[in-house]
């Protein structure tokens, strides 16, 4: 069993105020894991207090002098990225490979993301070229709050930490209750880095308790949150007497319309994706429409697909899926199963029940509802796990349609060989991203939603802009320029 009791504060490793513990469990075997503490009002405020002291040698620190330092992060996670993927393996379940492959390495790959995006943001500049003496500077907002969730542990950390940290922010993260261990060994990489003591602090705690101080604290410029569009939603309510800076990131329910020219792959690709990390991705695409002449051919494909995907132990090599988090979300999408059956949908694949031999630990069987209808619960409601609603569709604008028919809006996806109809669709779908044909975002580009998905941008300029505000400054004296910045 693995003890990590500590909060990493002010530069060190302390013990929470008043002792109180939080067991972690192995989504694989159901057992505990692991042990850490949760954080009362005096962890937070002894954070928040670290981070407020730290803020204004942060701040003033050139910027090319916190890009050395944060860049330390990154050269801590090269020496360790193995006990990165074991660390999220165990405390959410995606299988080795995965978490080596992709999990661990988001990373990397968001580091180098706000490195070159870093070099791009002017933190001070003319505000035109008639106006010399007028500057427009950029600077940090303050004192952060991050909230991050268990899915892609190491995804949410790094696209809030690194553009946070380069922006001149200090913070004050809380993991996941469900999966800390990896920012536990984030906040290690940091401690190796050297960074000032005060600029990040990890306190471990749960939604009500830390959560919600770190949303109401009168010395917390903004919070940045990923997670459900529940605890968004409560976010915003703690955070609007102080009036914070929220942004938000959470669910949705996102469609993949295929067109009978995009051909088998195109099926086979999207039932895939639906599956990767066992559903539990906000941006997995969960509804695939199909034009109607390929509709039934594609219904064989997802079908063949579904059966044909390994559930199997994390801790085994392979392409497998492994077990959902824990046993609430298990039984919530058992619920959703049920509900797709009770209201008309045709099960093509998986159901209800675990795997055949996976008796323990929180599988779910890869599931295939066809004939699905907008307006029925497994079409509207973001499932997380590894649950496919297949639907056809007779029209462009009927796809738009049943598409844009959703509370959410974080990805959509088009497949077609025809790129008049991929740009034109791409206009018409309401959503922060579309992904065509397979491809996915670029580094930097940013990542994002709209309505019930949240409101934030995250990923290169956007994502470090976003812990930033901008300050209009008159009467500059461009003679003294080099020393003023
Ligand atoms: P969750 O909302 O239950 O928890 C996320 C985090 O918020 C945790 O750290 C939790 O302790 C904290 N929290 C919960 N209630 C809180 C409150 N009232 N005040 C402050 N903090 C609170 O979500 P989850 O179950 O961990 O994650 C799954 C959800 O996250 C899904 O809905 C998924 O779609 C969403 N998600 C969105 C994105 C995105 O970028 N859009 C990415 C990953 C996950």
């Amino acid at each position: 069993m693995i003890e990590k009791r500590a909060f990493y504060i002010d530069g060190e490793w302390v013990a929470p105020a008043t002792p109180r513990d939080c067991l972690v469990f192995d989504p694989a075997t159901e057992e505990p894991c692991a042990v850490i503490s949760l954080g009362d009002a005096a962890d937070t405020e002894a954070a928040v207090a670290a981070a407020s002291r730290a803020f204004p040698g942060w701040a003033a620190t050139p910027p090319a002098e916190r890009k050395r330092l944060v860049t330390g992060i990154l050269a801590q996670y090269e020496k360790r990225a193995e006990e990165m993927a074991q660390a999220i393996s165990l405390e959410m379940g995606a299988p080795i490979d995965l978490a080596r492959n992709a999990q661990a390495p988001c990373l990397p790959w968001h580091f180098k993301g706000f490195l070159q995006a870093f070099d791009e943001i002017e933190w001070i500049r003319p505000l035109r070229a008639d106006t010399p003496n007028d500057r427009i500077a950029v600077e940090p907002i303050g004192v952060v709050g991050l909230i991050t969730p268990w899915n892609w542990p190491m995804n949410q950390v790094t696209l809030k930490v690194i553009p946070a940290l380069l922006a001149g922010c200090t913070c004050v993260l809380k993991p996941s209750e469900e999966a800390p261990l990896s920012s536990l060994l984030f906040a290690e990489f940091v401690h190796d880095a050297g960074l000032p003591k005060g600029v990040f602090n990890l306190v471990n705690g749960d939604g009500a308790g830390v959560g919600s101080q770190l949303s109401s604290h009168p010395d917390v410029e903004m919070i940045s949150f990923t997670g459900s569009t529940r605890a968004g939603r409560a976010i915003s309510r703690n955070a609007a007497d102080s009036l914070k800076r929220v942004t938000l990131e959470l669910g949705g329910k996102g469609a993949n319309l295929v067109f009978a020219d995009a051909g088998e792959r195109a099926v086979i690709r999207g039932v895939k994706h639906m599956f990767n990390n066992s559903g539990q991705s906000c941006n997995a695409p969960s509804r695939m429409l199909v034009e109607r002449p390929f509709y039934d051919r594609a219904v064989e494909i997802a079908r063949d697909v579904a059966e044909a995907t390994r559930v199997g132990s994390p801790r085994e090599s392979g392409g497998h899926i492994g077990p959902v988090v824990n046993e609430r979300q298990w039984n919530q999408i058992q619920g959703y199963i049920q509900k797709g059956i009770d209201e008309g949908a045709r099960l093509v694949a998986g159901g209800l029940g675990r795997p055949e031999n996976l008796n323990r630990g929180f599988y779910v069987r890869p599931t295939v509802f066809a004939d699905v209808v907008p307006g029925m619960t497994i079409e509207r409601e973001e499932i997380f796990g590894p649950v496919l609603s297949m639907m056809p569709f007779d029209s462009e604008d009927e796809a738009v349609a049943i598409a844009n028919d959703t509370a959410y809006g974080l990805t959509n996806y088009v497949q077609s060989e025809d790129g008049a109809r991929r740009n034109r669709l791409s206009r018409r779908l309401r959503a922060g991203m579309i992904e065509m044909n397979g491809q996915g975002r670029s580094l930097g580009a940013p990542f994002g939603g709209v309505k019930a998905s949240g409101r934030a941008r995250e990923g290169g300029v956007w994502g470090i802009e976003e812990f930033t505000e901008v300050k209009a400054i008159s009467g500059w004296s461009p003679e003294s320029d080099v020393a003023a910045e």
